[in-house]
């Protein structure tokens, strides 16, 4: 049986395990949790292990002479999320909860008791819910500063339109739009409106793509060989994505993850392309759109690239960048999380290559590309994927949808 005194060490011990602590002192007290901080002895604060080494867990309490308190935020970036799906609510309503420059002030959306809930849980004015007929009068509304638009593809280039005539910064998922011509106006209409233009291409503002980047632009692997990759998932119906009335079809929708990774892998862009697709006679989901579209990019420098994309298959996600000393592979590359990157360097058949893992630690994708936006709209900045990225790979959507469609290459003309 315990004594008084041994229960009362033990019930704090046991506390203090459950905690994940074991400190002493100031990290007991500014922990905490038991409520006893106050009144322990010194004794009782520090139980002796014998033979086990103590390891202090809290810092000293000293401040650096230099110490830089940082800055409150002054006014977070207002956004107005438009159309309430998947995407919006899964992944970019939780993101603002991380992300310290970008906040949401105002929903579109044709549902309106969907949009009421998410503005309760979100904390946004009822007063600030739109529907697609009245979405101009956010030109009325000061709060809002960009508007995040997160609509089938098809509906991305009038709702762009709208949004920089109602005189806001503009957000606009990947594939930009469904043609050139539709890209070219909504640079031409934000240059006109002097406002910021960004697609949201969010792999840019995650740091294991961010780290193939810096590699092949140290050239890492030495020159640039080849870059093959597979962005590939099953997609039930019924889903935008099945859809041409909507602008679906895998190139545009998971396809252009590779064509964009590319250009930020080779730092170039294709001057060719071919490609070939398949749509089954037999699976009404592909009615309207192929199945599996592979495609081949030829880049000036003599780098070729060789592409899969789909919507009838097992979800595969990977890219490899091959040079004339080493490669580098991502799998998984282009979801939300769980990149992992690896970097061979070497040759096998010349004394041995070498694999090594590179660990880094993983964002919000979504709040650290609303967190750059937002920060452009402050400063004044350009975004690092403007309209005229989307407007590049628009350019080879179009070129890889011809090719297969002719079965001839395309020359991709800038
Ligand atoms: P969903 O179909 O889940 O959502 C689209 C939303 O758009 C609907 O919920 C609806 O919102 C609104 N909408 C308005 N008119 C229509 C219409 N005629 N038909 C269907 N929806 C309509 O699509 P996702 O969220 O998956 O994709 C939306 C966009 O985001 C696409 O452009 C896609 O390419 C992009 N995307 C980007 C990703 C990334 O990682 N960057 C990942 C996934 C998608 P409401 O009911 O509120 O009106």
């Amino acid at each position: 049986m315990l004594g008084d005194t041994s229960r009362r060490d033990f019930m704090r011990m046991t506390a203090m395990t459950a905690m994940g602590v074991w400190a002493g002192g100031r990290a007991m007290a500014a922990g905490g949790g038991t409520g006893e901080s106050s009144d322990m002895s010194e004794q009782e604060k520090a139980p002796s292990n014998a033979g086990q080494q103590q390891v202090a867990l809290a810092p000293p309490d000293k401040q650096p002479p230099d110490l830089k308190v940082p800055q409150p935020v002054q006014r977070k970036v207002g956004f107005a999320v438009v159309g309430l799906g998947q995407l919006a609510l899964e992944q970019v309503m939780p993101a603002f909860r991380e992300a310290k420059l970008a906040e949401p002030v105002a929903l579109v959306s044709g549902h309106p008791d969907k949009a009421r809930k998410v503005a309760e849980v979100y904390g946004i004015d009822p007063k600030s819910i739109y529907d697609y007929q009245n979405y101009d009068q956010l030109k009325d509304n000061n709060r809002v500063d960009v508007i995040y638009i997160i609509l089938p593809n098809s509906m991305h280039a009038e709702y762009t339109l709208r949004g920089l005539k109602a005189g806001k910064h503009v957000l606009c998922e990947k594939p930009m739009a469904v043609t050139v011509q539709e890209s070219e106006r909504m640079i031409a209409a934000a240059k006109e409106a002097n406002k910021k233009l960004m697609i949201a291409y969010r792999l840019h503002y995650e740091p294991f793509n961010q780290k193939v980047m810096e590699l092949c632009r140290q050239k890492a692997i030495g020159e640039l060989k080849t870059f093959s990759s597979s962005n590939c998932q099953n997609v039930q119906a019924p889903n935008i994505r099945l859809s041409k009335a909507l602008g679906g079809g895998a190139v545009g929708d998971v396809g252009i993850y590779s064509i964009n990774a590319a250009r930020y892998v080779t730092g170039e862009e294709p001057v060719e392309v071919t490609a070939f697709q398949h749509q089954p006679k037999d699976d009404p989901r592909f009615r309207e759109v192929a199945e599996s579209i592979i495609f081949t990019l030829r880049y000036p420098s003599g780098v070729l690239a060789h592409c899969e994309c789909g919507f009838g298959h097992a979800r595969s996600e990977r890219y490899r960048v091959v040079g004339a000393k080493g490669f580098i592979e991502m799998d998984p590359a282009f979801g939300y999380t769980g990149q992992r990157l690896f970097m061979t360097q070497g040759s096998a058949d010349q004394g041995g290559a070498q694999k090594t893992e590179i660990h880094l630690q993983p964002v919000n994708h979504f709040a650290a590309e609303m967190d750059h936006f937002a920060e452009c709209v402050i400063s004044g900045k350009d975004p690092r994927t403007p309209g005229e990225m989307g407007l590049a790979d628009m350019r080879i959507v179009t070129a890889i949808h011809e090719a297969a469609r002719t079965g001839k290459p395309m020359r991709i003309e800038s």
